[in-house]
């Protein structure tokens, strides 16, 4: 299965994806994962693309779309696309990659969200600074304050989630990613699941949809 998971940041993208690529054995590709990595390891790359991250601002595209290409070529056994693409051009990007591999997008799915509920998401948002496991101190606190229930470790606040830099990269998201919405609406096999709901109710969702497209049944 090659899924695209669209929607706006704290969407609940990552969480998603995470548990729908244990359940179906598909590999996450999660273009900020990847980048934030890269800073993390101080590589070339890294040191590239910080100040974007720091400020809301999305990294250019060639320099994303050479990661996301990587990672799709370990990959061929499937994969779940978290935060990629992002832009019109990074769309374009992947459908040639696609039709050079003679591979196609079998789902695209929309998590959709209102605004005011994203950002009062987004800044009670942690995340495991080992495993990245996403909480919520407000609606999904971990058992243990300020520490992960998988593996222990401490729990952290991305940089960008502060309100200032979330209602940015928001404003980018309209400008530059929501369009995306209307292009694979048209062209590709498209389902809008609602994400303000508790995560269970959407990941069951999200799992019949892919089953569904698994057997063909869409
Ligand atoms: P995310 O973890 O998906 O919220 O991404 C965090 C940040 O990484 C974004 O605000 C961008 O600065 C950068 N980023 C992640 N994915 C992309 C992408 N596909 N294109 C451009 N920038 C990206």
């Amino acid at each position: 299965m090659r899924l695209v998971l669209l929607g706006c940041p704290g969407a609940g993208k990552g969480t998603q994806a995470r548990i729908l690529c244990g359940q179906f054995g598909l590999a996450h590709i999660a273009t900020g994962d990847l980048l934030r990595a890269e800073i993390d390891k101080k590589t070339d790359v890294g040191l590239q693309v910080a100040d974007y991250l720091r400020k809301g601002m999305l990294v250019p595209d060639d320099v994303v779309i050479q990661l996301a290409a990587k990672k799709l070529d370990e990959s061929k056994a499937g994969w779940l696309l978290d935060g990629f693409p992002r832009t019109l051009e990074q769309a374009h990007a992947l459908d040639a990659y696609l039709r050079k591999a003679s591979q196609k997008i079998d789902l695209v799915v929309y998590l959709s969200m209102r605004e005011g509920e994203v950002v009062s998401r987004l800044t009670s948002r942690r995340s495991c600074s080992k495993c990245g496991q996403v909480f919520n101190v407000a609606t999904r606190p971990p058992k243990v304050e300020g520490k992960c229930d998988a593996c222990g470790a401490d729990l952290v606040q991305r940089e960008d989630d502060s309100e200032a830099t979330v209602r940015k990269r928001l404003m980018v998201y309209e400008d530059l990613t929501q369009p995306l919405v209307a292009y694979y609406r048209n062209e590709h096999e498209f389902q809008q699941v609602e994400g303000a709901r508790p995560a269970e109710q959407v990941t069951a969702e999200i799992a019949g949809l892919i089953e569904a497209a698994r057997n063909g049944k869409h």
